[in-house]
């Protein structure tokens, strides 16, 4: 790959990059995450892949949102005030696909509705939230209509509290791969997931082919019941690798920012010596950890470890540096 990128360089050839480019929930750097007009847009930023964060509708259909709840990206508190659970959330869950439809979708706010990027996109662009299939279908005409070979990157949200709740949101994600034919070692697409409970069953239980990556946080963050510290450890990455083609860590589980430096971890060193792909999350040109440049973090990814792809808000800038 080194060298093909070397020689890619040499002959001038564009687009031939040693990284995959994974656009994390589309363009969100500029468009409200997530909707088709962001998909859209990293389409067109060169994007290798196009994440879709999934939960499941009343009638089980699985939409694209990164959150089990509505509020920090829609305007249901508005449209739909008394749908609130006790705890005082919207919960997708709650509503039909139609209901959901006729939500608008917003640049991500807090709970008080405070921007939590405020430079971004803040106008009213009409947004809606897309169901998997309609991101499917867009990003394949795209791909036909522009010739190019853009992947799907699903991520199964919380499916620990979809089975609380009744639900099988693994299940119903893979029927529509398989109708898609999608799952499938050589499809480019990954499947990923939090819980490595889940992440086993897929491989396991209901006989997923597709290519699957664990997805690390830490202990603390209750993401879900795996535990992260296993994981990153020799034995748990052997665990993962007899399941998993690779790893999507946060990238300070890769290397740690100090004020007189940055330090690798060996976890890049770990996971590569089970054969496994390393993809970390999440490289945002507006966020940069510590007093890190979008430089050093180019150097440190391209370069010092040498990553296998990368989660980023900006595909357009992470195309053009990688
Ligand atoms: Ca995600």
């Amino acid at each position: 790959m080194r060298l093909i990128l070397l020689l890619g360089a040499l002959l001038g050839i564009p687009g031939v990059s040693a990284m995959d480019i994974i656009a994390h929930r589309g363009a969100s750097g500029y468009l409200p995450e997530h909707t088709l007009e962001s998909a859209i847009l990293a389409h067109g930023q060169g994007a290798d892949y196009i994440e879709q964060d999934l939960v499941l509708s009343k009638d089980n259909v699985p939409v694209v949102l990164h959150d089990i709840h509505l509020e920090t990206v829609t305007d249901v508190e508005q449209r739909f005030p008394e749908r609130a659970r006790d705890d005082g959330r919207f919960y997708a869950l709650d509503f039909t696909l139609a209901e959901l439809k006729t939500l608008r979708v917003h640049e991500r706010t807090d709970e008080k509705g405070v921007p939590v990027f405020p430079h971004r996109y803040q106008g009213n662009g009409l947004f809606r939230i897309a169901t998997f299939e309609e991101q499917l279908t867009l990003i394949r005409e795209l791909n036909r209509s522009r010739d190019k070979s853009v992947g799907f990157y699903p991520e199964i949200k919380s499916p620990k509290w979809h089975q609380q709740q009744g639900r099988d949101i693994s299940a119903i994600v893979l029927a529509i791969l398989r109708q898609h034919q999608l799952d499938d070692a050589n499809a480019k697409i990954f499947v990923q997931c939090f819980d490595f409970a889940e992440l086993k069953r897929w491989r396991q239980e209901l006989g997923a082919k597709v290519k699957l990556v664990q997805l690390l946080g830490e202990n603390d963050w209750q993401e879900s019941d795996s535990d992260y510290d296993y994981l990153k450890s020799e034995q748990g990455l052997a665990e993962i690798a007899s399941i998993a083609q690779g790893i999507g860590p946060w990238i300070e589980q890769l290397a740690s920012f100090h004020q007189d430096g940055i330090e690798l971890t060996g976890l890049m060193q770990r996971a590569k010596a089970k054969g496994l792909l390393v993809h970390p999350y999440t490289l945002r040109a507006d966020q940069l950890p510590g007093q890190t440049s979008w430089a050093q973090m180019i150097q440190l990814l391209a370069e010092d470890l040498a990553v296998d792809g990368v989660f980023t808000d900006f595909s357009d800038k992470a195309k053009a540096a990688f």
